[in-house]
């Protein structure tokens, strides 16, 4: 827990949430600005800043709440994006892991993961890049 933390205050009941689930390492609440009806945030009880900064003890244990929540949601609509974003740059804005659950549903106009495909990549070259960053 920190203090100054959004989502640990969330936790301590310190801020109002919708809560769904609750248990020894997760928390699930409905994210106040949903993309779809029913679009949950799921975090770990303790604050981590991202999905490096997380042991894996606490990530392996994270993920079957998140799981156990997931099925419930893909109950609720019929299909289910989840993201995790990890810094600025990737649109993180609240700094403790968090993953959104999205429920989906047909024609809901929400767009999620669709890209333009980048052309003439030097894939070897990248494959090697990544590979070496895996080693260290
Ligand atoms: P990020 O962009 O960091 O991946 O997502 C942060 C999410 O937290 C956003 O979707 C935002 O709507 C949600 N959020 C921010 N403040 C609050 C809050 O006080 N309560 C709830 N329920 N969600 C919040
Ligand atoms: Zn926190």
């Amino acid at each position: 827990m920190t203090n100054d933390c959004l989502f640990c205050k969330i936790i301590k009941g310190e801020i109002p949430s919708n809560k769904i689930y609750e248990d020894d390492y997760a928390y699930a609440f409905l994210d106040i600005n949903p993309s779809t009806e029913g679009h949950t945030l799921i975090i770990p009880k303790k604050h981590y800043k991202n999905i490096t900064d997380i042991p894996a003890e606490d990530l392996s244990n994270f993920m079957q709440s998140l799981q156990k929540v997931a099925k419930g949601l893909l109950q609720f609509g019929n299909g289910l994006n989840i993201i995790q974003n990890n810094g600025e740059t990737a649109g993180q804005l609240v700094f403790h892991l968090h993953f959104h659950l999205i429920p989906r549903r047909e024609a809901d106009g929400v767009s999620i993961g669709h890209w333009e495909s980048k052309k003439n990549l030097d894939m070897n070259k990248i494959q090697e890049n990544i590979k070496s960053l895996l080693n260290q």
